[in-house]
């Protein structure tokens, strides 16, 4: 068991220069000792124009972490200067809405919160869902 330590999930790109602010807004916004790290490149759009192969693939991965780690809250974040998904932060903004849509509709028993990693590798929470 590791109910010593509390847990969160993030559904995050792959690029490296963004798992730190991630981790680290989590770990101080929901008060979480270790992080989960779901990694899929563009995971913004990848969620917010479902192609189901993939959406089941990150569910899947989210849910061991909710079972295995009692994780609290799941964030999806989309970034600046995403190489996979060149888009502007107006258009990231709206698929991370969406993201965080599709991810309540799991219906997963903790908070959803959509984040956005700006310029200065800030996070900037956009969206939250809090469980009911
Ligand atoms: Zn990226």
């Amino acid at each position: 068991m590791t109910s010593e330590h509390r847990f969160g999930t993030a559904i995050n790109c792959i690029d490296g220069r963004v798992q730190q602010p991630v981790a680290d807004w989590v770990k101080k916004n929901y008060k979480v000792d270790y992080m989960d790290m779901v990694n899929e490149p563009r995971p913004d759009k990848v969620l917010s124009q479902p192609q189901y192969s993939i959406v089941n693939a990150l569910k899947a991965k989210v849910g061991i972490s909710i079972n295995a780690h009692h994780s609290s809250v799941v964030v999806i974040a989309g970034h600046h200067g995403c190489a996979a998904n060149p888009v502007s932060p107006e258009e990231h903004e709206a698929q991370i809405r969406n993201a965080v849509k599709e991810i309540s509709s799991w219906k997963l028993p903790i908070t959803v919160a959509g984040l956005w990693i700006d310029s200065d590798w800030k996070a900037n929470l956009l969206v939250t869902v809090p469980h009911k």
